[in-house]
């Protein structure tokens, strides 16, 4: 879905049924990715989209939420953390320059993360990475992508998670 104006941001901000995300449950694979963590408080998913290595959306599990700021003081905490948990294992697989953290939920209001490593052959240096303007049918080749997906979760089965789990 493509926000077109003002009145339509709006709308999706105050969106509470018909999520897509809640619909989809916890699934292990979709059509969007392979899930390489499922934690207390998020899945992550290793996107299929061919738009940078190691691209990777976090998801909140929980009751629908748009914005960060509607989760309590522990919520906040898993979630943010295990954010990071996912974050420190992608620097690990993909070693990046930097790594950016993108809390948008614009065309999408359920609380998620995209994360996105920035190497050197970057399509944007020093700005923030054209994910709209990327080719959305290129797909990473399936043996690639399974390859990453099992040393990501390899990494992140291993991790102490911050949540205590
Ligand atoms: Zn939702």
């Amino acid at each position: 879905m493509v926000v077109t104006g003002r009145g339509q941001l709006i709308e999706l901000a105050k969106r509470t049924t018909c999520c897509e995300m809640c619909e989809a449950g916890r699934p292990d694979t979709s059509c969007y990715g392979i899930r390489v963590h499922a934690g207390r408080y998020t899945d992550a998913y290793l996107q299929r989209a061919d738009v940078q290595r190691g691209y990777t959306v976090i998801i909140w599990r929980g009751r629908h939420v748009n914005e960060p700021t509607e989760l309590d003081d522990a919520e906040a905490s898993g979630y943010w953390a295990e954010v990071l948990t996912v974050a420190r294992a992608l620097i690990d697989v993909y070693k990046p320059l930097k790594m950016n953290y993108e809390t948008l939920g614009n065309s999408l209001p359920h609380l998620h993360t995209h994360l996105i490593p920035r190497f050197t052959d970057d399509p944007r240096p020093g700005q923030p990475f054209p994910l709209s303007a990327q080719q959305p049918d290129a797909k990473v080749p399936e043996t690639q992508l399974s390859a990453d997906a099992r040393a990501l979760r390899e990494l992140l089965d291993h991790a102490r998670s911050p949540s205590g789990l």
